[in-house]
């Protein structure tokens, strides 16, 4: 059926919508009982629905992504300028915005040194998985071609990134997939895997009888979220990350760390990496790279990563042969560039430390008032609450009770998030990451709203 929809009649839009839309991640089924949520507007850190329903988004933009926030006049005029003024060119020409969004990005992470453009989360991904790959051919005759990751962790939706992929449920059905991928455990110590009391370093060691068990010549490339964000918000413990970094010296495999969701100010510093003082040979970066004014995502590396692809003449096919046709458009970069102005203007890393201190401080309050809340954790505005059935065995609270949660903190006016849903145990964590311009009085706020969302639902239990 096709409807024509007018803009201005908003359940035109909504039957539009319905007819022609394939939501992501999402059971149609659930349109034949309920309409789909159009968003219409948004200010700061509030968004208004096609109702006039006022709320206060506190996963910014569903998936981590607008982290400074919506209605960005400035972004929108600095993307509009360029656009007009040239808006795409691709290949070996250049533009002004990527020039100039490269150097500021290269300013705040030392030790890196080049950029590489294109659109999504995944495609970053796979960029850095073929640049570990052909590095393996280049230099290891193509033996060291697997690449490691972690339960648990997400690196997208594409084959090569869902081969990667960490959660199961996200990959089942679209098999077979690319050879070479190998799962190391995850480092999630509230679900210990073993009984020790220096978890990081126990759980970082697994990642070295991983490689034994594989053989060190075979594996060329490590990639890992710094914070896992939709396998549960998982801060990796003291420990792990030093050790993470000496793994990977030692067997001459190379260090990708996914900032997908962490890039950009997220825990409080540029990258959630810095938090840790561990050091990258390559970094990935998407949502916040432009807080979802424009498509653009980009592959950094060091200047070590980047000479291996220097010419070379008796390698005429050595250089690195890829394009994605869109990273030559200038809205990304332009809108980038200025997304970064306004993060260090308004001082919004600082403000992240504060208000993450802040949010963490009452969440760790509710957990202590309510039994379902087994575990809060996070850095800066990303922080999450386990729910659990029983705080003493840590069975996982239903998916359906949390779902409950998340609509009763929802009906008090605050957006939030839970991670993934199927396998049990790994959907029971409540997902919060407002944009990083909150005020005090905002995360109080949200903060209300989940304290008192969980009371009812606990209270029904
Ligand atoms: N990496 C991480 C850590 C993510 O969370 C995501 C998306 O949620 C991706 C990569 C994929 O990004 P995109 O959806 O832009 O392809």
């Amino acid at each position: 059926m096709n409807v024509a929809a007018n803009p201005n009649d908003l359940s035109d839009v909504i039957a539009a919508d319905k007819a022609n839309v394939w939501h992501h991640l999402v059971q149609h089924a659930m349109f034949e009982t309920v309409d789909p949520k159009i968003i219409v507007e948004g200010k700061g850190l509030r968004v208004w629905d096609a109702t006039g329903r006022e709320m206060i988004d506190a996963v910014s933009g569903g998936v981590w992504t607008v982290n400074v926030g919506y209605g960005r006049e400035r972004i929108a005029d600095a993307v509009r300028d360029q656009l007009v003024k040239m808006n795409y060119f691709a290949g070996a020409s250049g533009s002004i915005p990527a020039a100039l969004f490269a150097q500021k990005l290269i300013s705040k992470m030392p030790g890196m040194s080049r950029v590489y453009y294109s659109n999504s989360g995944s495609e970053a991904n796979e960029k850095a998985y073929k640049m570990i790959r052909q590095i393996a051919h280049k230099k290891y005759g193509g033996k060291k071609y697997k690449i490691l990751f972690r339960e648990r962790d997400y690196h997208g939706t594409t084959i090569a990134a869902l081969a990667s992929g960490g959660q199961p449920e996200r990959a089942m059905q679209y098999g077979p997939f690319p050879e070479g991928f190998i799962q190391v455990p995850h480092c999630l110590e509230y679900r210990a895997q073993w009984d020790v009391e220096d978890y990081g370093r126990r759980a970082a060691d697994a990642i070295e009888e991983v490689i034994l068990r594989e053989g060190p010549e075979t594996v060329g490339g490590l990639v890992l979220e710094p914070i896992t964000a939709g396998g549960g918000v998982i801060v990796p413990p003291e420990g792990y990350w030093p050790r993470v970094q000496e793994i990977c010296e030692k067997y001459d495999i190379l260090l990708h760390i996914d900032e997908v969701v962490c890039g950009m100010g997220r825990t409080g510093e540029w990258f959630g990496y810095q938090n840790f003082g561990v050091k990258p040979d390559i970094v990935t970066m998407a949502k916040g790279v432009a807080s979802g004014y424009a498509a653009i995502s980009c592959t950094v590396t060091t200047e070590r990563v980047f000479d291996m692809f220097k010419d070379d003449a008796s390698d005429p096919l050595g250089y690195f042969r890829d394009i994605s046709t869109f990273g030559g458009c200038t809205a990304g970069p332009a809108a980038a560039l200025e997304n970064m102005k306004i993060l260090e203007e308004e001082n919004l890393l600082q403000n992240t430390k504060e208000r993450g201190a802040q949010l963490m401080a009452r969440l760790e309050k509710i957990k202590a008032k309510h039994e379902i809340v087994g575990d809060v954790r996070g850095m800066g505005l990303f922080q999450g609450l386990e729910l659990v059935a029983n705080r003493e065995t840590k069975a996982p609270l239903d998916e359906k009770i949390v779902a409950r949660v998340v609509a009763a903190v929802g009906a008090r006016g605050v957006m939030i998030g839970m991670t993934n849903r199927s396998l049990p145990g790994l959907n029971n964590t409540l997902c919060l990451s407002p944009a990083l311009i909150a005020t005090a009085a905002d995360i109080d706020a949200i903060a209300d709203a989940v304290d008192a969302a969980i009371a009812e639902i606990a209270a029904t239990l």
